[in-house]
């Protein structure tokens, strides 16, 4: 065996896994990507975009795309940081807040990369279990505990509910430390935290335009939090940490409020239309708030299903991991796609 170079701590941890992206005739219904192209006025952007600049460094905060966030989201800019992707804005959050050997929060089951970003970190893990039905525990700030960050997402990934807004206010008065609030989904939400920013000066709020945007390979995401949290976590940023294009492109994105509502209220539509014709089939449907459906098959076994649904090119996500390992994430696709993947399930879910 040749030998490992890596750091002993690297070396034992797994990594994050993300879902596939094969190539060929599939229906993709598993990285929670939005299935309607992004605003046309992003092709044209596009389209317009001068290549020689690439030459050029970018500018090292997005300035442009901050002030265009800042108008939108009415903080000033200097509360909002750039990323490249939300989970670069995730990693640096823990490498600004939480140090070697502190605890980090995070609720369980929740996104998978929490658990990880806290091995990369060498932070200890504090899991927060959520009840039967994931929602928050009573005793959360408890099993908080003296964490320096507590990271949720909200909706929750890959459960799809959301957590009372009171509950989080409560939190962020609370609690001693960062109170992170993972809003990737919130576009698709009948409400955000946004204005816990004002309100608290130990709050961020993440977002990211590879949902509701349908901007994923793009790789762009905005955090905002008070000020000073913000002239922290730039310090441990890449100095260029989001590129030229990615900025251009994210102004575009951003101006086109109205194709962003279309875009969200169509996703939205489909998942009730779809989430009905599921439990018609038996299914056990989570309530969602996001762009996608966490289904308890009727009859067969989830992990077979998935296998099932991906042998017919029908991607979903299926998660072995305690208390959703009886799940599959369903991606909320096109009226179409949906259409195929309810006869599939129909089908093979016997
Ligand atoms: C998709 C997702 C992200 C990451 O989004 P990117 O901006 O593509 O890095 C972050 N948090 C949650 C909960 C997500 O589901």
């Amino acid at each position: 065996m040749s030998k490992n170079y890596a750091r002993a701590d690297i070396q034992a941890i797994a990594g994050y896994v993300p879902g596939e992206q094969l190539s060929g005739t599939v229906i993709k219904l598993n990285t929670n990507e939005n299935p309607y192209p992004p605003s046309p006025r992003v092709g044209e952007r596009a389209r317009m975009f001068d290549w020689q600049q690439l030459r050029l460094y970018p500018e090292p905060t997005a300035a442009h795309l901050r002030e265009c966030a800042s108008r939108i989201f009415g903080l000033p800019q200097e509360c909002i940081l750039c990323g490249n992707g939300s989970d670069d804005l995730l990693t640096i959050a823990l490498r600004t807040f939480v140090g070697a050997g502190e605890a980090f929060a995070f609720p369980e089951p929740s996104y998978s990369l929490y658990p990880v970003l806290a091995d990369l970190q060498g932070a200890r893990r504090r899991p927060i279990v959520l009840t039967q039905d994931f929602q928050l525990p009573s005793d959360l700030l408890a099993q908080a505990g003296d964490a320096k960050l507590l990271m949720l997402a909200r909706p929750n990934a890959p459960t799809g509910n959301s957590f009372p807004k009171e509950a989080i206010r409560q939190l962020c008065r609370d609690f001693s430390g960062v109170v992170w609030i993972d809003e990737a989904y919130g576009d698709f939400a009948e409400d955000n935290c946004l204005d816990l920013v004002k309100e608290f000066s130990n709050v961020v709020v993440s977002r990211t335009f590879s949902k509701s945007y349908s901007l994923a390979g793009l790789r762009l995401g905005l955090a905002f939090g008070d000020a000073s949290l913000v002239s922290e976590m730039n310090k441990l940023k890449d100095s260029y940490n989001t590129d030229r294009f990615a900025q251009a492109m994210g102004v575009a994105a951003l101006e086109d409020q109205e194709y962003l509502r279309q875009s969200v209220s169509r996703v939205k539509a489909t998942r009730e239309k779809t989430a009905a014709a599921l439990k018609e089939l038996g299914c056990t449907v989570l309530p969602s708030q996001a762009n996608f459906l966490l289904v308890r098959p009727a009859r067969k076994a989830a992990r077979q299903l998935f296998l099932d649904l991906r042998q017919e090119g029908l991607l979903v996500r299926h998660f072995s991991l305690p208390r959703v390992e009886e799940y599959l994430r369903v991606t909320i696709g096109t009226e179409e796609q949906m259409a195929t993947f309810l006869q599939a399930m129909a089908r093979l879910d016997a």
